[in-house]
């Protein structure tokens, strides 16, 4: 028998190149385990600078991950949860944690569960990111918009200096969704993509606002406060938490949560009601009989703060949607305080949305999220159709896919 050398497994595999585009959480991240891996990598931005939109993301704290257990977590990504399952399992929330403390950033869990970095914002965690990168050799070239392929299969950038091409191994697009133009994800990928024979689906607003027709009263006396511990209702789908009364209309986390239902129902109908339990923690009965009692002196707002304990933005609602005649009947009062309906005017534009659905369609990529049709070429982060709620769903979908 000749003898036949045996494959050294643990020899590094040879270096391959590997380009970038895109610098968000999820691009960034991709450079991180391919430069890790020994790969030769370059990173292309179309903006002046790195993860504005992830920057954005930390202004109100930013949420990067969940400790829930890993069940109920996987199943925020919904009917996505399948594609995204097997990288989440091995990285996921405590892998996240685990990452970020690594470079140098404490997180902590707050009360809802949700994952923050102590310092809250996301500018020193980005710092010590790009730092990192630049240690493991990846070069950012900024100002470098991608606008498809040449005939040689280059990618090509259009920068101040006239168009520039690149060409690699691995080719990692993680251009984000299609809302906050103004950060760079403007979801101008999507008519290349087609045009490359790609099949992407329209964006839609998935964590979106909505619009309302408040009268000025109410604007002038709430807009801006928060609404707690509530739940809302569209259709099927109910969820408890709160949310804020805005100028146009309602925001925040509870109305992005039932956000995509109440959208797909405003399409196809052009109308859409969210349903209001202003008193989650008491039943109907409960609510009526306390109303029932006597008010004396007291003002209709002042029995409803005293007999239910609602602050003055709950009390401000009921008197803004419910009819003089229902304010006089307790009993009627009670049903509208366990479901009191809110009309959508109409979502607020895409471009507000905190994240966008649509995208690459799930079917033209492979189990490593490599485009079938464009075998070296892979599809991160929020430009494919995947959504989920905020909680720090969006971000550990991006850092969580390994294409390695
Ligand atoms: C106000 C706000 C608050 C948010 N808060 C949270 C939160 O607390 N937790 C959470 O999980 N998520 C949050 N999100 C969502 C989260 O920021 C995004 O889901 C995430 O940034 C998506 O990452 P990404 O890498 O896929 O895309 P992006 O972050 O959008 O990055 C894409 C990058 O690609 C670049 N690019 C686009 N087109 C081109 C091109 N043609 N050529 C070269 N470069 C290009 C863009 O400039 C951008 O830098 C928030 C979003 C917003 C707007």
């Amino acid at each position: 028998m000749p003898n036949t050398p045996k494959a050294d497994t643990n020899a590094p595999l040879p270096a391959k190149t590997a380009i970038v585009i895109g610098a968000g959480p999820a691009g960034l991240m991709a450079a991180e385990r391919l430069a890790g891996a020994g790969h030769n990598v370059t990173i292309y931005e179309a903006m002046p600078s790195a993860g504005r939109k992830f920057l954005m993301a930390g202004k109100s704290g930013l949420n990067i991950t969940h400790s829930e257990d890993m069940e109920t977590f996987l199943s925020r990504y919904g009917t996505s949860r399948a594609r995204l399952e097997p990288h989440l399992r091995k990285f996921g929330p405590a892998e996240i944690r685990a990452w970020c403390e690594g470079l140098g950033i404490e997180t902590f869990v707050g009360s809802s569960g949700r994952v923050f970095p102590k310092v809250m914002k996301a500018s020193p965690l980005l710092r010590a990111w790009l730092r990192r990168l630049a240690d493991l050799g990846c070069n950012i070239h900024y100002r470098h918009k991608w606008t498809g392929w040449d005939a040689s299969d280059n990618a090509v950038f259009s920068t101040a200096d006239g168009d520039v091409t690149a060409k690699a191994d691995i080719t990692i697009l993680a251009l984000g969704g299609g809302s906050w133009k103004k950060l760079g994800s403007n979801g101008a990928w999507m008519k290349i993509l087609i045009d490359a024979g790609i099949a992407c689906n329209p964006f839609k607003p998935a964590n979106c606002g909505f619009d309302v027709r408040w009268t000025d009263h109410l604007i002038e006396k709430c807009a801006g406060n928060p609404v707690k511990a509530v739940t809302l209702t569209c259709e099927d789908q109910t969820v408890r938490g709160e949310f804020v009364i805005s100028k146009t209309g309602i925001e925040g986390s509870a109305v992005y949560t039932v956000s995509a239902k109440l959208h797909d129902t405003w399409l196809q109908t052009g109308s859409a009601t969210v349903t209001l339990d202003l008193t989650p923690d008491r039943d109907l009965a409960d609510v009526t009989a306390r109303l029932a009692k006597p008010r004396g002196k007291n003002s209709l707002g002042n029995h409803l703060r005293k007999s239910l304990g609602l602050d003055a933005t709950k009390i401000a609602l009921i008197f803004e949607v419910t009819p003089r005649e229902v304010l006089n009947d307790p009993a009627k009062l009670a049903s509208a305080i366990k479901s009191l309906p809110i009309a959508i005017a109409r979502p607020r534009p895409l471009d507000e949305a905190i994240s966008t659905a649509g995208g690459i369609a799930w079917e033209e990529l492979d189990d490593n999220f490599q485009l079938i049709k464009r075998p070296g070429t892979y599809c991160l982060g929020e430009m494919i159709d995947w959504e989920a709620p905020t909680g720090g769903y969006l971000i550990t979908g991006c850092l969580g896919v390994n294409i390695l």
